[in-house]
């Protein structure tokens, strides 16, 4: 039997696999001597070496032609957002009229929901899950009292039914199905932040619509890490952000779908001059005329240097494409998981499901013994440069990035652990 747990072994899986690692392609944050291992992209995914480029070449344009860069060459500030749609629709498997980057998540939750959240006194609810990242809550809620709703009776938040935090697509279905006639909106991830848990999103789509509900997404853990096919998956919107595994830099420029049936729709919309009719944006008037699709739901002209990265990153999804990128992702997340699994178990508990389709490459890990134990091996862990983050109460999440982590990286956190003398 092969020994996982070898260099040479990790170096082999490294040098053969089918999808050679574009590594060198990002800035690695160093730790002494060594390289980081980096597990944190889906907090905040590394730099692309190529950003820097994009950022200076708007620095310059600005420096030398000033309000003239908004006309000049292939980058001209009038149209750069489109430099990232046909790129951002392949990462997202949507259309290109579809998908927008604009603002931030959060933000574009809430003008998604001014359009597609549309409250009456028989069906006001909207459903998430337990435990949702707090600025979705916050969001929802927000919008179910702005309505003149009460969060309390309005905003049903669905608790998990399996073990370590698990929905079953079950409960998601009888919950569907119970408050249907109520149900507003239903807003689900696409990869629970807290375990990692990846959803059928046509599926739950489905579900939503048979009640008459609206059904968006948040994609925050999902752009990037699933191989996404949003358009086929028939949700309405979508939302998500670029900083974390799609690598753009902090507070990125976010990401927005919305699906071609509404590209021409008379929905209700928070509007702004960027959102107009493209072809007489500049006439100045005071008629709004939505420009067709996701690009109708823009405010403002974009920060071009906060898209700037966002293109360089792009670069690199193109450059392999998401089906290969997903498949090694499967291959390192599998990876971590049979070393847990051999030699770590009586430390580390994977919360993550096992089976591969209902996960990204997050795995999240509880720690054996309680806070105070786990605490002790994430502090551990990032003495030795093995950098994952920490969850309340005992748990440590470790995401294996395809673009940029390797079986090698994934041995030294399972050396670390190993290394660990527990209290
Ligand atoms: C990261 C994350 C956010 C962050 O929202 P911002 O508006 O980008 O600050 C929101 N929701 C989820 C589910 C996230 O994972």
């Amino acid at each position: 039997m092969t020994d996982l747990f070898t260099d040479t072994h990790a170096a082999a899986l490294d040098a053969n696999d089918p999808l050679p690692t574009l590594r060198s392609e990002f800035h690695i944050p160093r730790h002494g001597d060594t390289e980081q291992a980096y597990f944190v992209g889906n907090s905040l995914g590394l730099q692309p070496r190529g950003a820097r480029a994009h950022v200076e070449e708007v620095l310059d344009k600005w420096a030398t032609e000033a309000v003239e860069g908004h006309f000049t060459g292939s980058a001209q500030w009038m149209t750069y957002h489109e430099l990232v749609r046909e790129p951002l629709a392949r990462l997202v498997g949507a259309e290109p009229i579809e998908v927008v980057a604009m603002n931030s998540l959060t933000a574009n939750l809430h003008l998604m929901m001014a359009s597609f959240y549309r409250p009456t006194r028989e069906r006001p609810a909207i459903l998430i899950e337990a435990g949702a990242f707090p600025s979705d809550r916050h969001a929802v809620a927000s919008q179910v009292g702005f309505h003149g709703f009460d969060p309390d009776t309005d905003l049903i938040e669905l608790a998990p039914d399996g073990p370590g935090g698990m929905f079953t697509m079950a409960a998601i279905e009888r919950a569907i199905a119970e408050h249907g006639p109520r149900l507003a909106l239903v807003l689900w991830p696409g990869v629970q932040y807290r375990t990692g848990q990846a959803f059928d999103l046509k599926e739950i789509a489905r579900l939503a619509h048979a009640q008459g509900a609206v059904c968006g997404f948040d994609l925050a853990h999902g752009a990037g890490n699933l191989d996404l096919a949003l358009h086929d998956s028939n949700a309405d919107f979508a939302v998500w952000c670029h900083y974390k595994y799609v690598n753009s830099g902090p507070g990125a420029v976010a990401g927005c779908f919305v699906h071609a049936r509404h590209a021409h729709t008379d929905r209700p919309r928070f509007a702004g001059w960027w959102g107009h009719d493209v072809n007489s944006r500049f006439r100045m008037g005071p008629e709004f005329v939505p420009t067709p699709g996701a690009d109708g739901w823009q405010l403002s002209n974009p920060p071009i240097l906060g898209l700037a990265p966002l293109r360089a990153s792009l670069d690199l999804f193109d450059r392999v494409g998401m089906p290969a990128l997903r498949a090694k992702s499967g291959r390192l997340t599998g990876y971590l998981e049979k070393l847990i699994r051999e030699r770590l178990s009586d430390r580390l508990e994977i919360l993550t499901p096992a089976d591969p389709a209902q996960r990204g490459c997050q795995l999240s890990l509880r720690v054996a013994g309680g806070r105070e134990n786990g605490r002790a091996l994430f502090a551990h862990l990032a003495d030795n440069g093995v950098l994952g983050d920490w969850r309340e109460p005992d748990v440590i999440r470790i995401s294996p990035a395809p673009l940029y982590n390797t079986h090698a990286d994934i041995l030294r956190f399972a050396r670390t652990v190993e290394g660990w003398r527990h209290g």
